[in-house]
């Protein structure tokens, strides 16, 4: 938490400093940051190759983001109103259509060499890339087109693929979820009107929410496509409403069937009950051996950390994610650590006789699909022989139970003091106008262990801009307006600060050294002096 802060402040600080530059640094507004001003003296912090040639401050930034909103909102309209459910009940020819309007979208916003990737049996991706300066960073962007089922129409205020404002929200399935992270990278891109500082490469995913099914094939034929300095997946959320935030945690995954057989065949349970054990009263006192009375996971060896509350109430969680009354939580400790950085255990599913097939008999076989979240830190091949020990010790009466392991995805947690992770908390910050949240998220994100396993020097930044009140699986999913377009305006000033930061790290050149020369002297400068961007709201 701390680093992050501490870090996003002094670069706030420094952001003022920028801002606070005399007139005679400003520009035409017109010109969008493109136009040399001859009178400045003060050199080009990016070291662009191109002499005359000024980078655009945040300033310009902000004045590009806001003047281009308008376009930006109805462009997540128009691709919410496209139905791209990738659940197999839906129509996959949205999805065609979906890719087709992103990459339209890619095209007009200046992306070149767009074109979808196709795998056999895959909705399709679509990528595109940006040519930046020589020797600047490449840095891919990466959201997905694909969307949740709606869920029931009843529950729905406004239809979900008919995008409506309330309350300076926009509400449409998806539009959280991810179609905002979509257009977010476009908008920002358009920022710099032509001239991204940094090489851009876009991969827009079409099979996120049913869990990346072909991800494995499209990182195997297109991975060295996908190859990266930086990878930016704007697919994670903001702690709340307005508050910018950085995912720096992901839980991994292990998944197990347990299989039990206690008989040949079903026999009548009048006649034999008492005698033979039936195979769901087996499978049930395993699956409560996995808690102990307190709700805590049972499995020994397993690694667990703690994460900061962020102030979350156990009152706020409770309604926010609509617990029955009553209920006691599980486990303890704070509701973060026990969401992001402790295992937990969900039996997710059973194949038992159904109520409506019952009948007096000892049930012969039952199955359960035992899923467990693991700790960032834990290995999955650790974490899978732990839960497999466990459940082979905690079962009674000598059954014969087949255990066969079933998923597997990595945790992941990223390194906070890293100079990628410190340009996007600045940005935000800037961007935002307000201190960089730290959040985890307890579920995994299958693109980032994809992305770890192929370029595992890629250094991973997951932010976005949906938020706890997005109901972004639910009905009536939404997406703050305001928190879009300072998401858009973060990510520009990032990629810029990215460009600054590595021009800063070239051989030493006479026009390399004016940024980083004024964050030294300005280390010491007090917080109560940071200045957020004050930039206008986007327009209702
Ligand atoms: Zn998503």
């Amino acid at each position: 938490m701390l680093a992050i802060n501490e870090a996003a402040r002094t670069m706030a600080a420094l952001a003022k400093d920028v801002l606070d530059e005399p007139d005679d640094r400003a520009f035409s507004a017109t010109t969008q940051g493109l136009e040399a001003n001859p009178a400045s003296a003060e050199p080009y912090p990016l070291g662009l190759r191109v002499v005359g040639f000024r980078p655009p401050t945040h300033e310009d930034l902000a004045f590009a983001v806001d003047a281009d909103f308008a376009r930006t909102r109805h462009e997540l309209e128009s691709l919410v109103r496209i139905p791209s459910v990738s659940d197999p009940d839906f129509d996959a020819v949205e999805l065609g259509h979906s890719a087709q309007a992103v990459a339209g979208l890619l095209r007009s916003s200046g992306v070149s060499q767009v074109r979808l990737l196709e795998i056999e049996g895959a909705h399709p991706a679509v990528y595109g890339e940006i040519e930046g300066p020589q020797g600047a960073p490449t840095v891919l962007l990466y959201a997905h087109h694909d969307v949740q089922p709606p869920g029931p129409a009843e529950e729905w205020e406004s239809s979900p693929f008919e995008p409506v404002e309330r309350g300076g929200r926009l509400y449409g399935r998806g539009v959280a979820d991810n179609k905002a992270g979509v257009v977010l990278h476009a908008a920002a891109i358009r920022a710099f009107d032509g001239a991204v500082p940094v090489n851009v490469k876009l991969f827009i995913e079409g099979e996120e929410a049913v869990g990346s099914t072909h991800l494995g094939a499209f990182i195997d034929r297109y991975g060295e496509l996908l190859a990266a300095d930086v990878v930016v997946i704007a697919d994670s959320v903001n702690w709340k409403p307005g508050v910018p935030s950085i995912t720096t945690t992901l839980r991994g995954l292990v998944d197990c069937i347990v299989e039990v057989t206690t008989l040949d065949t079903a026999v009548h349970s009048g006649q034999y009950g008492g005698t033979v054990p039936d195979a769901i009263t087996v499978l049930a006192r395993m699956i409560a051996s996995l808690h102990d009375n307190d709700g805590g996971v049972a499995v020994a060896g397993l690694v667990s950390g703690d994460a900061d509350d962020l102030g979350l109430t156990e009152e706020e969680f409770r309604s926010e994610i609509g617990v029955v009354d009553g209920i006691e939580l599980m486990g303890s400790d704070s509701l973060t650590s026990r969401m992001w950085r402790r295992p937990s255990i969900s039996v997710l599913a059973l194949d038992a006789p159904a109520i409506s097939h019952a009948v007096n008999q000892i049930v012969p076989t039952a199955r359960a699909k035992v899923s467990m979240r693991i700790a960032p830190g834990q290995d999955p091949e650790g974490a899978m022989a732990a839960l497999v020990a466990h459940l082979e010790a905690a079962v009674p009466w000598e059954t014969q139970v087949t255990i066969t392991p079933g998923a597997s995805e990595r945790a992941f947690e990223v390194d906070t003091d890293g100079p990628a992770t410190q340009m996007f908390a600045e940005a935000l910050s800037v961007a935002y106008g307000g201190d960089v949240v730290e959040v985890g998220v307890g579920g995994s994100i299958p693109i980032v262990s994809a992305f770890q396993h192929a370029h595992p020097t890629a250094r991973i930044i997951i932010n976005g801009v949906a938020d706890s009140t997005s109901n972004a699986h639910a009905p009536n999913e939404s997406v703050s307006l305001q928190d879009f377009n300072s998401g858009v305006l973060a990510e520009a000033i990032a990629l810029r600060l990215l460009a600054e930061e590595a021009s800063n790290q070239r051989p030493a050149s006479s026009t390399d050294t004016a940024t980083l020369g004024r964050s030294v002297k300005r280390m010491d400068e007090p917080q109560s002096q940071r200045t957020p961007l004050q930039h206008e709201p986007p327009g209702g």
